[in-house]
């Protein structure tokens, strides 16, 4: 009686579970994803902080309250804007 001698399933070689997670960039700062406007997400410093920014006797902040560190990028790590750019579009 010819049974099915010897027949080895094939299957199994596709067992992973590829997990496909869609990662969404999102702003650590303010929740935005990236490519969004980030929120801001600290209170408008008064005129005289942002001239103090202006003189550099206050930190530069940027709109998440993070210190701008460099003068060359007018921005913090997570793409805030500095209070000074963002106060100026605001117009005080
Ligand atoms: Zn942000
Ligand atoms: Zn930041």
């Amino acid at each position: 009686m010819g049974g099915g001698c010897g027949s080895e399933g094939s299957d199994g070689a596709e067992g992973r579970l590829t997990m496909a997670l869609v990662k969404t960039e999102r702003c650590e700062s303010c929740d935005a994803v990236y490519g969004e406007n980030h929120r801001i997400t600290t209170a408008k410093p008064s005129k005289e902080s942002l001239a103090a920014m202006l003189l550099g006797t206050l930190p530069e902040r940027a709109t998440d309250g993070c210190i701008i560190a460099s003068a060359s990028t007018p921005r913090c790590q997570h793409g805030h804007s500095s209070w000074l750019i963002t106060a100026k579009e605001l117009t005080i």
